[in-house]
């Protein structure tokens, strides 16, 4: 995947602007399957066609929760949401933030030892590959459960459990390009508002915002223990996910055109687009969806990335 944006090396997050309180900002997900009213007016604030456009009959398509009365307005909706998303205005910009080391952490709670430590640490640059935690475990004999629970308090975030796990229910929710190359593992979804999102070592702030975004629920990471995380996560690889198309776009005007054209062609009831790393993520709902985790047929997903960038 080619670089869109050039990424900073990143420890923690802060917000761009100060965003509304959570929860509040976030719009549900198509539930209608028609144009709300015939008098429903077109979504782009350029619309040129002024009250013509009440005798369009067109139903479809619907541009991040708004409906669009041509192809032009949508592509210029398209193209703000594009803006937008380049500018980093929908999401989070990634700083440096200073996290205790492991080892030093471990050491400090009393969890292990300053032998141990330094045997672990012996065999990393011996190896030159692997993590300190993994080498306390496999090395050291440190029970892994102390390691999960020092990278939680790392992280400032909590040890989640990995029970009644449904790889395939929960498919849905990211694509599966996500979970591979951002190790992240959708593990329940509660209460029809709120995602458990696991990873195993580190989080990624950028992803959960960008499905906090796409998905409308409130995600709450987390990590899990490597032995559980890995198993699951290699199962739910596994799993159908929904149709995805890769569409890498020599400029960000092409990338809209690009976009425009598929949108008027399968008139989606919704269209989201967030920023998730180098590549922006387009979601369809063809289909309205009927509880917090689309079906598998009713999106579709769109993993777009711009050259010149
Ligand atoms: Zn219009």
């Amino acid at each position: 995947m080619s670089v869109l944006i050039r990424r900073i090396p990143a420890q923690g997050i802060s917000p761009l602007s100060s965003p509304a309180p959570r929860g509040t900002i976030l719009p549900p997900y198509p539930q209608r399957a028609v144009r709300g009213s015939l008098f429903e007016t077109c979504s782009n604030p350029g619309c040129a066609s002024g009250w013509l456009h009440l005798w369009r009959s067109r139903t479809a398509p619907f541009v991040e929760g708004g409906w669009t009365c041509s192809a032009a307005c949508t592509a210029q909706r398209l193209q703000a949401a594009v803006a937008r998303e380049l500018d980093g205005r929908g999401g989070i910009v990634e700083t440096h933030r200073h996290r205790v080391p492991l080892g030093l952490l471990m050491l400090e709670h009393g969890w292990i030892t300053a032998a141990q430590l330094r045997g672990a640490l012996a065999s990393q640059r011996e190896q030159g590959s692997g993590r300190l935690g993994q080498w306390l475990v496999a090395r050291e004999g440190v029970p892994e459960r102390l390691v999960t629970r020092a990278l939680g308090l790392q992280w400032s975030c909590p040890v989640l459990p990995l029970e009644a796990h449904d790889p395939e229910g929960l498919a849905p929710l990211l694509p599966r390009l996500f979970l591979d190359a951002f190790g992240a593992l959708p593990l329940r979804v509660a209460a029809g508002r709120l995602v458990y999102l696991g990873f195993e070592d580190r989080l990624d702030p950028v992803l959960a915002l960008a499905l906090e975004r796409i998905s409308g629920l409130r995600v709450e990471s987390g990590l899990v223990q490597g032995s559980l995380f890995q198993p699951a996560h290699a199962r739910m690889l596994q799993c159908d996910f929904p149709p995805v198309e890769l569409l890498e776009a020599a400029s960000a005007p092409a990338l809209v055109t690009a976009l425009t054209r598929r949108i008027e062609r399968m008139r989606p009831l919704d269209t989201r687009m967030v920023r998730v790393h180098d590549c922006l993520w387009v979601r369809l709902w063809t289909a309205p969806q009927n509880g917090p985790v689309p079906d598998r047929a009713a999106v579709q997903d769109i993993l777009c990335t711009i050259a010149s960038q």
